[in-house]
Order: C-alpha cells, then sequence, then structure tokens
C-alpha cells in the first residue's frame, strides 16, 4: 500500500465549531479536528491550524495567504485537504482554483452541523475529503469541494441552501463525482483554464444585484468612489433597465470594467437582447460578460485578472472563458 502524504489546512468554519447549551453554535478555543483520529490506513497527515473563523471573517487576504502555503508546500505532499465554513467556501475554492497549478488534488471541505451535533456531518466530510485528496484520479482537476458524498468542481460549485447537508450543488454543470463506500467516480473533465498568478488583493469591487425597476443613480454614486471594477448581477441572461444601462454606461466612461453575470441560479450569461439594456448593447458599450460564474466568483475573478495587468481584450477573453 502507498501512504499519501497529505497536508491538512483548517481555517474553521462550522466543521470546527460546538453547540453551546442554548444551542447556539459558537467557536472554540481548541478546534476540535485537530486531534480526530481519520480511520484511513492509507495516510498521513500533517495538521495545521492556519485560522480559526467562521467563513464570513475570511477574505481575500486570507485566501492568499493559503495559496502561499500551499505554493510553500510544493511537492513534499500528495494532496492537500482544506477544512473550511461553508458561506463562503465557494469564494475560498474559487480564488485557489484560478491561481494555483499544481498537480496535487486540492480539496475543501465543510459542515452544516457543527462537532457536537446530532448527525454532525463534519467528520464523515471530513475523511471523505481525505479519501478523495488520496485518490490518484483526483489529480490535474483543479481544486474540488468534497461534501455529503458528493465532488464538485471549485468553478461550478455554489451553496444552495441555507441548512441542509446536501447544500452544494454544481447547477450549471452538474455533480462532478460521487463517493460511496468502496469507490470514487469522476462523470467529466473540466474544460481547461487559465490560471494566473496574483500578488495584492485589495481591489475594491462590488457586487451589485439587478431588480425591477432599478435606476442608475447608486452606480454612478459608485463611478464617483474609488472603485478598481464592478460586477452587476443582471436580470436574466444578462440585461437591466434603461435607467441602470445609462449607469453602466456613465461607469464605463469613467475607465471603470463592468462585469455582467447574471441573477438567475442557474444557466449562463450572454448578449441576446438588442435593445437598450439588453445584453447586446450593454456589450457593445464595453460592459464584459462572464459566461458561467456567480457574482461571488466573478468579483475574484476580475481582482485577479486586473492584478495581473489584464486589459481590455484580454481581460474580456479572460473573464468570458468559462
Ligand atoms: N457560518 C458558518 C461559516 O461559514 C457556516 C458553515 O460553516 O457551515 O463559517
Amino acid at each position: 500500500m502507498t501512504i499519501k502524504k497529505i497536508l491538512v489546512l483548517h481555517t474553521g468554519g462550522t466543521i470546527s465549531m460546538h453547540e453551546d447549551e442554548d444551542g447556539d453554535v459558537e467557536t472554540g478555543v481548541e478546534n476540535p479536528l485537530t486531534g480526530a483520529k481519520m480511520a484511513l490506513p492509507d495516510v498521513d497527515l500533517t495538521v495545521e491550524s492556519i485560522f480559526n473563523l467562521p467563513s464570513e471573517y475570511i477574505g481575500p487576504t486570507h485566501m492568499l495567504a493559503l495559496q502561499h502555503r500551499i505554493v510553500a508546500a510544493g511537492n513534499d505532499f500528495d494532496g492537500v485537504v482544506i477544512t473550511h465554513g461553508t458561506d463562503t467556501l465557494e469564494e475560498t475554492s474559487f480564488f485557489l482554483d484560478s491561481t494555483l497549478s499544481v498537480d496535487f488534488p486540492i480539496v475543501i471541505t465543510g459542515a452544516m452541523r457543527s462537532s457536537n451535533e446530532l448527525g454532525s456531518d463534519g467528520l464523515y466530510n471530513y475523511q471523505s475529503a481525505l479519501r478523495v485528496a488520496a485518490d490518484n484520479n483526483s489529480r490535474r482537476r483543479g481544486v474540488l469541494i468534497v461534501m455529503n458524498d458528493e465532488i464538485h468542481a471549485a468553478r461550478f460549485v455554489t451553496k444552495t441552501h441555507t441548512t441542509n447537508v446536501a447544500t452544494f450543488g454544481s447547477p450549471i454543470s452538474g455533480t462532478m463525482g460521487l463517493l460511496t463506500k468502496r469507490q470514487i467516480i469522476y462523470f467529466y473533465d473540466l474544460p481547461k483554464r487559465r490560471v494566473l498568478s496574483v500578488e495584492n488583493v485589495n481591489k475594491s469591487i462590488p457586487v451589485l444585484k439587478a431588480y425591477a425597476g432599478m435606476d442608475g443613480q447608486l452606480l454612478e454614486l459608485l463611478a464617483a468612489s474609488n472603485i478598481d471594477g464592478i460586477v452587476i448581477e443582471a436580470l436574466g441572461a444578462g440585461n437591466l433597465s434603461r435607467e441602470a444601462a445609462n449607469g453602466v454606461v456613465y461607469l464605463l466612461s469613467r475607465h471603470i470594467p463592468v462585469v455582467i453575470v447574471s441573477r438567475s441560479f442557474n444557466g449562463v450569461a450572454e448578449p441576446v437582447y438588442d435593445y437598450l439594456g439588453g445584453g447586446v448593447q450593454l456589450e457593445k458599450a464595453g460592459a464584459i460578460f462572464a459566461t458561467s460564474i456567480n457574482g461571488q466568483k466573478a468579483r475574484l475573478k476580475l481582482l485577479v485578472g486586473l492584478d495581473s495587468q489584464l486589459n481590455n481584450e484580454d481581460l474580456r477573453d479572460y473573464l468570458h472563458q468559462v
């Protein structure tokens, strides 16, 4: 039996929390995962508690620290497992996926029920993540999310439910793989992605959701502030009201990149309608369509693209790529 060396990086989240006597969930001083004995004969674990934070407190600076730790680990390990709060898990996963090109598997997991709750899913998901990270077939697949016996790709995964243990889903692409008692099964390979290195993550890029009757006032206010770009979760395939479209034109006239995604849960954003506010005219005005990602991921992708000094067509192609 080949023993796989796995680096485990705990960052906090419900998987590392416990319920108090009132039933409220909180972060403790000790991470209950640190001493967990995992029943896996073929893995040799190096465990580090890099943060102990609810994932709402995790931002791009923490993501970059994680990325640096993985780069520093270099080829000393056969795989990396990260435990993380589920609220921003998709963002950390996407950031690492967009900025790390490594052969070994990077697997992220979390839990919906804390460590001492009835039916806690933490240890089970942790063990599943270790199994996936130790599997040869998980190599060169980008960053993987393992929860509830399913494997998802960072690019397509999103949190779909506030409390259910079956919360992670990939609405556009479908589940990438499954864990059964004996097997790890992959259903498809991913399209190639462009990985960029990133040095600074301090750009200001708000995400705004479109709605019926949206006017351009907020967009004009934002144009006057110090933003580096903006992501708009537009209507349907990527459309806006006339007033909001005028706001977009104003932002673009100030050389502020505007990225369009859809506020719809499923499907891709692409220009279809040729009237003021329609996607075709937004694109002609200079807005960039990020095809298959949601607002929170498009924000990170724009941040990475801008930090890599991509401009005009290159930035457009990069964001447009699935
Ligand atoms: N609020 C928690 C967090 O993201 C939720 C979880 O981990 O499931 O840290």
